[in-house]
């Protein structure tokens, strides 16, 4: 039994030293608290997570674009356009089940009701948005005009972050004109505000190439599939092109599989890093406190019970043995906040640990990392009708059937980088008229909702990954066949 120990240990090191990094890392967070560090000083402290973050971000662009035209090369159009619809119909299944349970949640727990502690702002200054703006905005997003900016900047929220500015100056006359201390929820606003500026900042921070954080994914996505098609479509003239791609991609996930051992440091970093930047919890009382709990019961509903039921349903197998699989991924999505960096660890957990053909995962993942995001979509139906219940807004059915439309369409439209899905509040607000300073409202505790909801958004891109390949298994196979699977295997 001895060597079983060490077989099992060797095994499961690397999801053994991720959990152990975030067990450290929060009790490491709430040991060093007591010191009262300054934001500086735990900025430094955090470094070496702030680098891990780097690292993954570094890989992704390469990452997304091998991944994609390799993917779609290899796989002939029809069988492609197979797999494309089902990880479509997937993805809008998913995300539409999410809405629906949030919906459900925050009708039932209504933690926005009752009475509004805070005055009602009297007629809101913003701008408005137009929903089919929006929508326009993310098809505009899917064709760069310059492929080297899509890679380094993002233009999509280039107006919605004016809003927010715009937002956050009206949320601050507003505190000044009204005395801050009769408003409990409103208590903590100006350090929201900071907290909602510093995500603009880092927006508008154009990252230079190599950091995700501006890449406009949408875009690359968009062009990479289409370029691998039409490179799979040459034949032997594109065998050289193809191959490049196939390289770069190999080494690529060698680079992960480097990285991946610095990972629990860097996780541990990140989380004590966190705890120690934690505001008090005594705000989170009250009607902050039960929007917390509605978000964190619909997620868990969502990732627990239904994403795993379907797949169960649809490929006859355990999905909590494929969860477990995607342990280290999904841990990482917690200490990152973001699905497009934690992407390059989703890869290696799916093709090595549940062993999912690359096919799939190069073709899926990409994708579902950039417009599949169950979590995002849950958490905007609840906050968007909780503003509302805390304004004392009755929302008809028309409105209801709006909010989930705009919720998916922000889901879609958010990147996967921390606290995106805050700014694309900003569309499913206007749409029902709802006040979008009252983002602020919610601000308090979205560092925490988004790392769950970004866990949440991995979760839903790895058991989709798993239901497409077991939905195309008759695809693959003719394929194995048809080219004997030559470019694909290592
Ligand atoms: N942080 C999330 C993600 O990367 C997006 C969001 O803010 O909801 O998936």
């Amino acid at each position: 039994t001895r060597d079983n120990v060490r077989n099992f240990l060797k095994r499961n090191a690397f999801v053994l030293l991720t959990v152990a990094a975030v067990v450290l890392g929060i009790m490491l967070g709430f040991g060093l608290r007591r010191y009262d560090m300054s934001l500086r000083e735990i900025k430094y402290f955090s470094f070496p997570g702030e680098l891990l973050m780097r690292m993954l971000q570094m890989l992704v662009l390469p990452l997304i674009v091998s991944s994609l035209v390799t993917g779609m090369s290899s796989l002939d159009s029809q069988a492609s356009g197979k797999m494309g619809v089902r990880a479509v119909v997937y993805y809008m299944v998913t995300t539409f089940i999410a809405v629906f349970i949030g919906i459900v949640m925050v009708m039932i727990i209504r933690p926005g009701g009752g009475h509004r502690d805070s005055p009602v702002p009297t007629e809101s200054k913003i701008e408005q948005i137009q929903a089919v703006d929006a929508f326009l905005d993310l098809i505009r997003n899917m064709f760069p005009p310059n492929l080297v900016e899509a890679c380094f900047k993002q233009y999509k929220t280039q107006y919605i972050k004016r809003l927010v500015k715009r937002t956050v100056k009206t949320a601050v006359n507003f505190t000044d004109a009204t005395n801050t201390t009769e408003l409990p929820i409103l208590a903590n606003v100006t350090q929201a505000i900071q907290t909602l500026q510093e995500t603009i900042t880092m927006e508008e921070a154009v990252p230079g190439p190599g950091s995700s954080n501006g890449v406009n994914a949408l875009g690359l996505v968009a062009f990479s599939m289409c370029f691998g098609l039409v490179i799979g479509k040459m034949k032997q003239k594109g065998q050289a092109l193809l191959e490049f791609f196939d390289c770069l991609n190999e080494a690529i996930m060698r680079l992960v599989a480097i990285i991946i051992w610095y990972a629990p440091v860097g996780i541990m970093f990140l989380i004590s890093g966190k705890v120690l930047e934690m505001k008090d919890l005594a705000q989170m009382g009250g009607q902050l406190g039960m929007y917390t709990v509605t978000v964190i019961v619909g997620l868990l509903i969502h990732a627990l019970f239904v994403l795993p039921l379907l797949y169960f349903i649809v490929a006859r197998k355990n999905p909590y043995l494929f969860i477990g699989g995607l342990l280290q991924a999904l841990i990482t999505a917690l200490g990152t906040s973001s699905s497009s960096a934690t992407l390059p660890i989703t890869f290696r957990c799916l093709e090595e640990n549940n062993k999912v053909d690359k096919r799939v995962t190069r073709f899926v993942l990409p994708v579902g990392a950039t417009i599949n995001m169950d979590g995002t979509a849950l958490y905007e139906a609840v906050a968007a009708i909780f503003i509302a219940q805390v304004n004392h807004m009755e929302l008809n059915f028309g409105q209801i059937i709006t909010i989930s439309i705009t919720a998916t369409a922000a889901s879609i439209g958010a990147a996967g980088i921390p606290q995106a899905g805050l700014v694309t509040m900003v569309i499913v607000l206007t749409s029902v008229g709802l006040p979008t300073e009252d983002i602020t409202l919610i601000l308090a505790v979205d560092w925490f909702l988004d790392r769950l909801r970004t866990t949440t958004n991995v979760l839903g891109d790895s058991l989709g990954a798993g239901i497409v390949e077991h939905l195309s298994r008759e695809e693959l196979q003719t394929q194995d066949i048809e080219i004997g699977n030559s470019v694909i295997e290592e």
